[in-house]
């Protein structure tokens, strides 16, 4: 008899996640510190060759809604626009916001969104050892475990910078690394994304993969007000998730099928480790060059190569944009995330 009631309270409610234990997990905000067992376990034999970057759809037609750096107190509002026209999205989180509002994550889950990795604390991911790679991907990767009860298969790393050993040692762990074939800036506040996916859509089918963000209210303005003008505009198009418009598996349990360290083994290493600061405070911008970054979009299908030599002249015009978008996204991630450090502080 309670089980049935449970459930029906939950049906109406939303879902509900048990409290979960913050001393379990490292601190937000922070690289969390290496873990032996983990580094060697994905680390001792990194791959040669590694596979290109996600950026599109298989099929032009289709188009993949992703979001990131939630979940926030703002995505159900996302969550709720994208319920009222069936859609279904691809929510790249970060593992501290994860700790923060576990019930909004299993909500979109169990409403048939996708979920994948977007690290621990938002690094700049070839900043880091990969030893520390490996911390922020397993702990994300354990308390969204935790919540949902799968292990995402996809991870988008942030700021979209990524560069062959990072490439490798994700590799390595079985992940498939998404980026985007669009970014709407949402975080300006001054261009409008519904106008940029609009022009998008009009323009052409072209198995778009936009960028957008859940973690602040603006951004999850602009996202209801993209869905409209998409809506619109984007008539014969398909939604779908990342794994469904990819036709590549969305979870992979065999990423955590080790034994997850002792909590308080890694709080304690982490103040002798050399862990960094989640926001460095270098300028990201500078790193967005194509050296480090992904930058072409002349192969014929969706993947980017994973060694590029990096010429600015490169591929052309389509190139320069996804850098320039690469160097707003990274602005935009740094200025959220820096006003989200302020806030917790
Ligand atoms: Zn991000």
């Amino acid at each position: 008899m309670f089980f049935p009631v449970a459930v029906a309270v939950s049906l109406v409610l939303g879902a509900a996640v048990a409290a979960l234990d913050a001393s379990k997990y490292p601190p937000p905000l922070a690289v969390p510190p290496p873990n032996a067992e983990w580094s060697a376990r994905f680390l001792g034999s990194l791959p040669s060759t590694v596979p290109g970057d996600i950026v599109r759809c298989r099929d032009n037609a289709d188009y993949a809604l992703t979001y990131d750096d939630g979940p926030s107190k703002f995505t159900p509002s996302v969550l709720s626009r994208l319920a009222k026209s069936s859609l279904k999205a691809t929510f790249f989180v970060v593992g501290s916001q994860v700790l923060q509002n576990p019930d909004i994550l299993l909500n979109a889950y169990r409403a048939g969104h996708e979920i994948a990795i977007h690290t621990w604390s938002h690094p700049h991911l070839p900043s880091l050892t990969s030893e520390q790679i490996v911390a922020e991907i397993m702990w994300t990767a354990t308390i969204i475990k935790e919540v949902i009860g799968v292990t995402p298969k996809f991870m988008r790393p942030p700021y979209g910078e990524i560069d062959d050993r990072v490439r490798s040692v994700l590799r390595a762990m079985n992940l498939e690394v998404v980026i985007w074939s669009i970014d709407t800036e949402d975080w300006t506040g001054s261009k409008t994304v519904a106008q940029t996916l609009r022009d998008n859509a009009v323009k052409g089918a072209d198995g778009t993969i936009p960028l957008e963000h859940d973690l602040y209210d603006f951004e999850a303005s602009q996202a209801l007000q993209a869905i409209d003008a998409l809506m619109e505009v984007a008539k014969g198009r398909s939604f779908k998730t990342v794994s469904q418009c990819t036709g590549r598996a969305a979870y992979d349990e065999s990423l955590l099928s080790g034994a997850a360290p002792s909590p308080s083994t890694s709080r304690a290493s982490s103040t002798s480790t050399t862990a960094t600061s989640a926001i460095p405070s270098s300028t990201f911008s500078a790193r967005m060059t194509p050296s480090t970054r992904a930058s072409s979009t002349t192969l014929p299908v969706q993947f980017l190569p994973t060694s590029q030599p990096g010429s600015p002249a490169q591929g052309g015009g389509s190139n320069g944009a996804a850098r320039v978008s690469g160097t707003f996204a990274a602005m935009s991630c740094a200025i959220a995330f820096v006003a989200f450090a302020a806030l917790l502080l």
